[in-house]
């Protein structure tokens, strides 16, 4: 089951100009099985995509990106927003804990930005770490794999898409098949996935356009 785990919507990031509507028509026509919509601090934006994709049958997953002091997480279980930059890191994962969720350090070796770095080898209460980030380079992806080996934990793959031709670029392909966030986080913590690329030929910024080739992922 192929899933984007990082995905930014225009409902609750100011950053992303990403319709939901288009986001799920794309997401499934490249292939992907569901999204996780991770907006920054909010579950706004999920729920509004939560709710189209019961529409559009297409499962959407409820998260958000959590910004710690420290840097980010993707985290699922959580109910409630969260205040931006309020908490650090070892609080937000408390409170993801004591929630019976999910969490995943995101992109920790991102520079330009506040980022875990190092930190996610002292940090516990986490289950895995973003090895392909979309909007990371290769090297600092890298980095990210790497730690995930010492730390003996596992990968997870996420575009961090902000505009549409983005989606599905890095993803997610479990072994088991995930039908809501609840057997997300079960599956989360079970670790049996692998970060994946979408590997194709793709050189067009307009998704859907009659006569351009679309990446798929590899199915
Ligand atoms: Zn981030
Ligand atoms: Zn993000």
């Amino acid at each position: 089951m192929n899933i984007d785990m990082h995905v930014h919507t225009n409902i609750s990031s100011a950053c992303s100009c990403i319709d939901i509507c288009q986001m799920i028509d794309y997401a499934r026509y490249i292939g992907l099985d569901a999204i996780c919509v991770t907006d920054h601090d909010t579950l706004h934006g999920a729920r509004v995509a939560h709710k189209i994709g019961r529409e559009k049958n297409f499962l959407i997953l409820r998260g958000m990106e959590v910004n710690a002091v420290e840097g980010d997480f993707l985290v699922f279980g959580l109910e409630e927003d969260i205040e931006e930059g309020k908490f650090t890191a070892k609080e937000v994962l408390q409170m993801v804990s004591s929630a019976g969720g999910a969490a995943i350090a995101a992109h920790p070796y991102r520079r330009f930005e506040r980022a875990l770095g190092d930190k996610i080898f002292s940090l516990t209460d986490y289950h895995a770490i973003e090895v392909k980030n979309g909007n990371t380079p290769g090297m600092l992806n890298e980095m990210a794999r790497n730690a995930a080996l010492q730390l003996n934990l596992p990968g997870i793959g996420g575009s961090d898409a902000h505009r549409l031709n983005e989606v599905g670029r890095y993803y997610t392909r479990f072994k088991t098949p995930v039908k809501n966030e609840r057997e997300l986080i079960e599956a989360i913590k079970l670790g049996e996935y692998e970060a994946m690329t979408r590997t194709d030929e793709y050189s067009s910024k307009l998704a859907g356009v009659k006569g351009i080739s679309i990446q798929k992922v590899n199915k």
